[in-house]
């Protein structure tokens, strides 16, 4: 069978903090006012008082959405988005589209490995330039999809499973239990420098949810990076008699001695998570021997699906679980094939979590949200991600 070319690949960008207003899309942070995102979340920001209401006061938005397109040479095209806005797109045109154009569409993993090899010296192990490299990824495997008529998690060697089942991230578990999810999972607000009385309000929080929800719903905590062992291990044994079922990303990314510390102080049977922060096999790799129950990559930002294809196989022969952070259809597509990925997170985009919008609203048509906490595989049987791209208010600000 012979493949198209890749003609040329095309980067643009919507909000963040070049644009007239938030335009939500890749970039979820990106939001308009009074919406639960942006609602005194604990952060590493936190115990600067200016920056402790709201996330966006210290640039959380500030990236925007990337958007990257990949041409074929007979016409198709692919394209994928993520957070990384315009100085995403320097890096697309400028030096990654030397490693696509000319190429077979199906060269993915040539192109993924020159694209990690060629940013090694700038990259790092996670942020703006894997997160960019992830998008070119994705629009490759969209594309090749495209190409061959086929959903990508057919290309990936077919599902598991028969259907999705999600927990939703968001500030209302309540609500997400009657919409069918299977739990709630909810951001901390209060860190380290709110000392104890941070954790007991915490836990007033959570045991107000437990008894709303009666004992079975699942309640998560999720910390973003912004406490320490010792507060992370109090937290833990405070919120244990609620039946608490995990608590994430408590530590900045690249404290591994610290997560291994916590999975081993945290009460037994309270799972530890992390790694939406991280980026490479490597980086999850020395995430993983700290014995944390949940590897949690984003597809968008870890190096791609080439990359979270890896990072599950990883996991799964070390027995841990991989469950993407959010992502929408990228994430679907690749969670269908895991064995080891047995629910997904689905994260709320609505203000106030009351309707379910889809995560990366507008820029996507036809992305799919889950009925009654769920999506079946036939939802994903289109060509690609099965998405099209909304180009409203797009800019492409380099060209090559
Ligand atoms: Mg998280």
């Amino acid at each position: 069978m012979s493949l198209p070319k890749i003609k040329t690949v095309r980067a643009y960008f919507a909000g963040g903090a070049t644009a007239d207003k938030a335009a939500a899309g890749g970039d979820y942070h990106d939001q308009g006012a009074n919406h639960w995102i942006d609602d005194h979340v604990a952060t590493p920001m936190s115990k600067y008082k200016q920056y402790e209401q709201s996330r966006q006061s210290f640039g959380i938005n500030v990236l925007g959405t990337l958007i990257v397109e990949v041409e074929a040479d007979n016409g198709q095209t692919g394209f994928a988005i993520t957070t990384g806005g315009e100085m995403g797109c320097f890096i697309v045109e400028k030096h990654l589209n030397r490693f696509l154009e000319g190429r077979c569409v199906s060269d993915i993993k040539l192109i993924h490995d020159q694209m990690m090899n060629a940013t090694m010296y700038y990259a790092g192990s996670g942020g703006l330039v894997m997160n960019t490299i992830s998008c070119v990824d994705l629009a490759l495997w969209d594309l090749f999809g495209k190409v061959t008529d086929l959903p990508v998690y057919k290309l990936l060697g077919g599902a598991v499973r028969d259907e999705l089942q999600f927990y939703a991230t968001g500030a209302r578990p309540d609500l997400a239990q009657k919409m069918g999810f299977i739990g709630g999972k909810m951001a901390v607000q209060w860190g380290p420098h709110d000392g104890d009385e941070g954790i007991r309000k915490e836990v007033a929080r959570i045991a107000h949810y437990r008894e709303t929800c009666g004992a079975d719903f699942w309640l998560m905590l999720d910390c973003w990076m912004s406490q320490d062992v010792n507060f992370a291990t109090k937290l833990a044994h405070a919120c244990a008699p609620y039946n608490v079922k995990w608590l994430e990303e408590c530590l900045p990314p690249q404290q591994f001695e610290g997560y291994a510390q916590l999975k081993q102080q945290a009460p037994h049977g309270m799972l530890i998570t992390s790694g939406e922060h991280h980026g490479t096999l490597q980086s999850f790799r020395t995430l993983a021997e700290t014995g944390i129950d949940i590897l949690q990559p984003d597809v968008g930002w870890c190096g791609g699906l080439t990359t979270l294809v890896e990072v599950a196989a990883l996991a799964k022969s070390r027995g841990q679980l991989v469950v993407p952070h959010g992502s929408s259809v990228y994430s679907h597509h690749a969670v269908i094939t895991f064995t080891n990925s047995p629910f997904s997170e689905f994260l709320m985009t609505s203000p106030d979590c009351s309707t379910l919008r889809p995560q990366f609203d507008p820029l996507l048509i036809n992305e799919p949200v889950p009925v009654k906490g769920r999506i079946h595989k036939s939802v994903l049987d289109k060509p690609g991600f099965g998405v099209e791209l909304n180009r409203d208010g797009l800019k492409r600000p380099y060209q090559h």
